[in-house]
Parts: C-alpha cells; structure tokens; sequence
C-alpha cells in the first residue's frame, strides 16, 4: 500500500519501520525533524496526503489530530482510509471521522496497547471504531504493527475502548501500590504479599505480570528503577480523557475520578518520566493526612 505517516515520535516511528519493512510505500511527515531508515519524508501534511491507500496518524491529543486531519482530508483521494492510532478524546475521534466520512473518505480510529516496546516489536494491540469496509482495509496493517485488533464498533469505539482500559488500569494499579504500601506498613514481607494475592480474589495484571515492588513479581519497571514502560504523565493523560467521557455521558465514575487526582499529584510531585507503577515509592513517602 502507499502510506502516508504522521506523527513519527516514539510509537509512531518504530510503527513506521514496521510498515517499511514489511514492503509498504511509506512517506512520513512530522514538525519535529525526523530521520528514519527507508522513509521518505513530505515537505507537508497537503503534498503527503494525496494519492496514499491510508494516511495513519500518531499525534499527542485531539487538538493537533483535528488540526492535521483538516489539512489530511480536502487533499485525499476518494476512498483513501484516514487511520488514527493516537489516543485521544472520543469526540474528537468522531468529529474526524465524520468529516472524513463527509469528503468520500474511509475513517478508522485504532489506539493502541503495548507501549513503546510493543510498537518496535510489533506487538502493539489495536482497538477500533469504524465501519467494517473501513476496518477490513487497514487489518492486515494491524497484522504488521501488532498481534491483535479488535473491531469494537463504530467511530469512536476505539477510543472509548482504550479509556474504559486504561481506567481500569489506573483504578488498579493504584489499589495494588495502596495495599504493597500498607502491608509494609503492618510488617508483613512484600514476597508474602505477592505470593498470596498473585494466587488469590485479589490478583490483577498490575500484581500479576507487572508488579510495583522492586525484586518481587516478574520483571517490571521496578526492577529498572521505575524507567517507563508507560509513564506516568500517560496514564495521567488517559485518566483525564475518561473523565471527560464520563462529564459527557453522565457516567458515574468515582474512583475514575480519584485515580486522577492522584495521577495528578504524583506526576506533579516528582512522577513526571517515571513509570506509572511508582506510584508505589511515592505513596511510601506519604502518611494518611
Ligand atoms: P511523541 O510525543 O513521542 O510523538 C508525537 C509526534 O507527533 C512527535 O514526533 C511530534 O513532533 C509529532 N507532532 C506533533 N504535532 C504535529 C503536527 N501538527 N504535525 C505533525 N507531527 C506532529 O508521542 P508518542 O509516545 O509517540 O505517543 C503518540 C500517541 O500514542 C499519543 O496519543 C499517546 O497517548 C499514544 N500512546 C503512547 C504510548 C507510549 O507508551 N508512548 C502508548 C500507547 C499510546
């Protein structure tokens, strides 16, 4: 396929070379000056977007894709698929796409799990919202890019998709730090702990698979000193764009709610560019008031 490519930071290049290796045409476009391997880049978003089978973009938020994508869609061909991996609002997902659909194009919004590992081995998991013709012609780019795609419904069901996980994550990541942090509080061995509710009701993948306590659990970003993995600020970020769904659709979601308040503090003390799982030091460091 020919592929246009916006937005070649730290997920979106090593998506890039993926798609690259794989025999696609790829053209990339980004602000920040970007060098990679086999790349062509375009001199602009306009001249990059015509004449491209899909045009993938891999921006920050919903501002800049809604940005992008009015400069991407008057110059598409007919038919041309508008594939966004980014993790952004819901509603700017559907307000692209709608306008994507508007102008005679395809539209699939596909955010992603797995990280920055998961993106340079190809691992990455997609969750998607478009239409089934739309998602039939960008799966076998989920084949190259990742191990699994789920088509979860119509525009914008990625990313309701993505956030509903992604609180989930926080609510329970944050559980998990809370008990570590308690049971060394009561005396009790942190591998004890580990042992009985990696076994028990209390198991999660935040225990299981990707245990906050350093030496316990397997390998983790605690035991690399925190380093992200997924840092904190991004889970921060996907913490707040589920409140924002839930304001919009009257949605009761309390802990939602206080996971971000307590995201919020913990990136603004020192969690900044620090896994999302030291949380854990950071709640040894604090009494109850
Ligand atoms: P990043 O900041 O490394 O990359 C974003 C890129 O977009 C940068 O290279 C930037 O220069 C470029 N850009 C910004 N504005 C632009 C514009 N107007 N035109 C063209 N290019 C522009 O971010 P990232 O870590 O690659 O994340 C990208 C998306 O993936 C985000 O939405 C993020 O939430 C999501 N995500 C990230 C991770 C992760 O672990 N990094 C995991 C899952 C999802």
């Amino acid at each position: 396929m020919k592929i246009g490519f916006v937005g070649l930071g730290n997920m979106g290049a090593p998506m890039a070379q993926n798609l690259i290796r794989a025999g696609h045409e790829v053209t990339g476009f980004d602000v920040a000056k970007v060098e990679i391997d086999g790349l062509d880049m375009a001199a602009d978003i306009p001249s990059l977007a015509t004449d491209k089978d899909v045009v993938l973009t891999m921006l920050p938020n919903g501002d800049i894709l809604r940005a992008v994508a009015d400069e991407i869609i008057p110059n598409a061909a007919q038919g041309t698929c508008l594939l966004d991996c980014s993790t952004v609002d819901v509603a700017s997902s559907r307000e692209v796409a709608a306008k994507a659909e508007h102008a005679g194009l395809l539209a699939v919004d596909a955010p992603v799990s797995g990280g920055i590992g998961g993106a340079q081995a190809g691992t990455l998991t997609f969750m998607a919202g478009g239409t089934e013709i739309a998602f039939t012609k960008v799966a076998p780019l989920f084949d190259i890019m990742g191990q699994k795609a789920v088509h979860c419904g119509e525009a914008g069901a990625g990313q309701a998709a993505k956030i509903c996980n992604n609180m989930i994550l926080g609510i329970t990541m944050i559980g998990t730090c809370e008990a570590f942090a308690l049971a060394e509080k009561l005396g009790l061995d942190q591998q004890k702990l580990f042992d009985v509710v990696s076994t028990s009701s209390g198991y999660s993948w935040t225990t299981n698979v990707y245990c906050p306590v350093p030496g316990v659990g397997p390998k983790s970003p605690a035991d690399n000193d925190y380093e992200p993995g997924f840092a904190a600020e991004l889970m921060l970020k996907d913490l707040k764009l589920s409140q924002q769904a839930a304001e919009d659709a009257n949605a009761p979601t309390r802990m939602g709610q206080l996971a971000t308040e307590l995201y919020e503090s913990f990136v603004s003390a020192d969690g900044k560019g620090r896994d999302f799982s030291a949380m854990l030091p950071y709640l040894h460091g604090r009494t109850r008031s």
